[in-house]
């Protein structure tokens, strides 16, 4: 009886040990799950840059905390690649381009798309004049790119460059950077235009 019992104890405790081991690997999974919704849920599929959403959010809160320069860019004519060489062609420049910004940002940048050919930088603690320096950067780096294009034609981007100062919120600085670059496109795209004005009181952020 005693034997019988041992080797029964035996069993339940080697049963005990799977069941553990089984819980303890549905738990990783469940932890990858999460992380890989967390993933999904704030980046980009196509080009994995974090998406409006996620980049509106970081602003914000780097804003909080420090000044911050806001670096907007759309790619010049793009519709024209599409509409010359299709959808799948426009998507690997949409690719090259992000790559170009990839290469060239500081280390603590980030990069999101805010729109379809649409890009939004956020610089951290950044002075305009370096900024629009590291904009420069970007401009050079995808005007000089080799994309391959079937008639051999290049692709440019136009910026708008805007500084928010502590306390600022998203809306703010999107706005001025964007109406830099709408002087950009209307001043023959290519190039880099830096919001004349800064937000220096922000009184109307909602958060
Ligand atoms: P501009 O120099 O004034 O910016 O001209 P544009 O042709 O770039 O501007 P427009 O806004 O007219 O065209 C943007 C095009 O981008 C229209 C849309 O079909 C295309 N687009 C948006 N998202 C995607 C995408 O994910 N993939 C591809 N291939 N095209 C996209
Ligand atoms: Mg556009
Ligand atoms: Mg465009």
């Amino acid at each position: 009886a005693y034997e019988r019992l041992l080797r029964e104890t035996r069993r339940l405790v080697r049963r005990s040990d799977r069941a553990e081991l089984e819980m303890t690997l549905l738990n990783q999974r469940l932890q990858d799950l999460a992380t890989e919704l967390e993933y999904r849920a704030t980046h980009d599929p196509l080009t994995g840059v974090l998406n409006r959403a996620a980049i509106i959010e970081r602003v914000n809160q780097h804003a909080q905390q420090q000044d911050l320069a806001l670096i907007v860019l759309d790619i010049d004519h793009f519709k024209r690649v599409n509409d010359s060489f299709g959808h799948p062609v426009g998507d690997t420049v949409i690719l090259g381009v992000v790559d170009c910004l990839q290469t060239t940002v500081p280390a603590n940048a980030h990069i999101g798309r805010v729109g379809g050919e649409e890009f939004t930088v956020l610089l951290p603690q950044r002075e305009a004049q370096a900024s629009e320096q590291v904009a420069q950067a970007m401009r050079e780096a995808i005007e000089s790119r080799e994309f391959k294009l079937p008639d051999g034609s290049r692709i440019t981007a136009s910026f708008g460059v805007s500084h928010l100062s502590r306390g600022g919120c998203f809306d703010d600085a999107y706005g001025l950077a964007d109406e830099a670059l709408y002087v950009a496109k209307r001043g023959g795209r290519n190039q880099v235009v830096r919001a004349a004005g800064s937000v220096l009181h922000p009184i109307a952020c909602s958060h």
